[in-house]
């Protein structure tokens, strides 16, 4: 439970730097044991436009600042940020779930956005072309593409808008952003920090109510020119349509079916590590988590037996104790898709090893499951779990192994394990996704370009491309 009287924790939505309350709130529950900790508005149409022109009144200033200025402004917001981090982490793990070590992680992750952004705004180039006719000269200026909206999922409460709101002002452009319903409180806490750096009134504007409401009011927004969502495939498409009619610049950074593939030649130790790492991570609900492991026929065995164990000594308990690493679930909702995997899996003959059940702490904790035999139809090798499931599908050799990864809509992430470099190469370069871990576990920091392809979404986040997304291109000819 955060401390009531810490200043970050803000019940109040931030439009044109006024901290507003409304007359409906909804409330926000701690999902590891249900209490209630705070009640925010439920904004509606007329305040989500009021956010949108508080943005756009902001822009021309906003806009008109150097590079310089705008990249000390964040820095400052960086470093509150970072003086904050336990206030925060421990705001973030009383309405996620998440372990408090993770919480501690994701603040210091995010705050790394606003410190690479900040000093990317410094590099905003354009270009001098060679021309074709001796009388002319051609040129291109990077220039901020606008207000924009950023509409954020509960998994990283903070990073996920971090790592959009980051570029966009580093850009110069002035924004909007919806946190997820389930965890608003860490974004209005970011928000009073914000407040505390400097950014001025109407650049930054923090909204909370309903997604489908908002987020049709700024799909529809002449005003908005750019929206960047992260969430599920479904409301990606969703919101991609709504947004066809004014013609808006996407980035969309939807689920993923990550599969992890170890070779007959890999470290086993350390891909066991690695699935840990990447299976377990914020109890399986991130979008780049494994959901599948491919694993050779010749090591399968001995890989199940090393990942069995590990798994086995997975700590499950509230997020606030030292000792754990699996907090609980977001929701009933979450637990249930978990439970419909495993059954799916169970009826087309897969053997649980370990797990497969709710945990003795009741509510929304499950005990970190392993799958073996899951054949290649099975739902888990299709959907997405976001749960603490590991699914071992065995293969035989590496064209199968590409064939089965690429068996699927999605194209987030992926992971393979080889000590071979040609094949290293090879299967990098056949995989169908936006990012590659190779002998790793873990991919995500703020100097990678992050995002994926097919029904995985659009864009990058992070990186040089992350502070493109939020720059239009004008070409002058003289
Ligand atoms: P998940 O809850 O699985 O992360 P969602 O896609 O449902 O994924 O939610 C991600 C974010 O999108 C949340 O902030 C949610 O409020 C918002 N959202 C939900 N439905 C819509 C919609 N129709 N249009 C815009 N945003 C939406």
């Amino acid at each position: 439970m955060p401390d009531k009287n810490t200043p970050l924790l803000r019940q109040q939505c931030l439009i044109n730097g006024q901290w507003l309350i409304s007359d409906t709130t909804f409330p926000v529950h701690n999902p590891a044991n249900g209490e209630l900790i705070a009640h925010v508005p439920k904004l509606g149409e007329s305040a989500t436009q009021s956010a949108i022109d508080a943005a756009n009144a902001a822009l021309p200033a906003w806009r008109a600042k150097s590079g310089k200025e705008r990249s000390q402004i964040l820095r400052r917001w960086f470093e509150l940020i970072m003086q904050h981090q336990e206030d925060l982490a421990q705001l973030m793990t009383a309405e996620q779930g998440k372990p408090l070590t993770e919480s501690r992680g994701e603040i210091a992750y995010a705050a790394s956005f606003i410190e690479w952004f900040g000093e990317e705004a410094k590099r905003i180039y354009g270009d001098v072309m060679s021309h074709p006719n001796a009388g002319q000269r051609i040129m291109t200026l990077k220039q901020p593409i606008g207000v924009c909206a950023a509409i954020t999922p509960w998994n990283f409460p903070a990073a996920m808008i971090t790592r959009k709101v980051g570029p966009a002002l580093a850009a110069g452009c002035t924004i909007i952003v919806k946190p997820a319903s389930q965890t608003p409180l860490t974004a209005l806490a970011l928000g009073e920090l914000a407040q505390q750096a400097g950014i001025p009134a109407g650049v930054l504007n923090i909204i909370t109510g309903s997604g489908r409401e908002i987020g049709d009011v700024l799909a529809a927004s002449p005003i908005v020119r750019k929206i960047s969502f992260t969430g599920s495939t479904e409301t990606g498409r969703a919101l991609m349509a709504a947004c066809a009619p004014t013609i808006k610049k996407l980035s969309l950074e939807l689920g993923g079916n990550a599969p992890f593939i170890v070779f007959a030649d890999a470290d086993l130790d350390a891909a066991v590590a690695g699935a840990i790492a990447s299976k377990f991570r914020n109890a399986g609900q991130t979008c780049v988590c494994a959901n599948r492991f491919l694993i050779a026929s010749e090591v399968y065995d001995e890989f199940a037996t090393k990942f069995t164990k590990a798994i086995g000594n997975l700590n499950v308990g509230y997020g606030d104790q030292s000792h754990t690493q699996i907090g609980p679930l977001i929701d009933t909702q979450a637990i249930e898709k978990v439970e419909a995997h495993i059954a799916d899996a169970l009826a087309r003959g897969a053997h649980i090893r370990l797990g497969g059940a709710r945990h003795a702490l009741g509510g929304t904790f499950f005990t970190p499951t392993l799958l073996t035999e899951v054949p290649p139809a099975a739902l888990i090798n299709h959907e997405e779990t976001f749960g603490p499931v590991a699914a071992l599908v065995r293969f035989e050799h590496e064209a199968e192994a590409i064939a089965l990864a690429n068996n699927t809509e999605y194209g987030l992430a992926a992971y393979l394990y080889t000590r071979d470099l040609a094949r290293t190469f090879r299967v990098a370069e056949a995989i169908e996704a936006g990012m590659v871990g190779i002998n790793t576990g873990l991919i995500s920091n703020e100097v990678a370009p992050f995002g994926g392809i097919k029904q995985s979404g659009m864009g990058r986040e992070g990186s040089k491309y992350g502070i493109e997304e939020y720059s239009t291109l004008k070409y002058l000819c003289l």
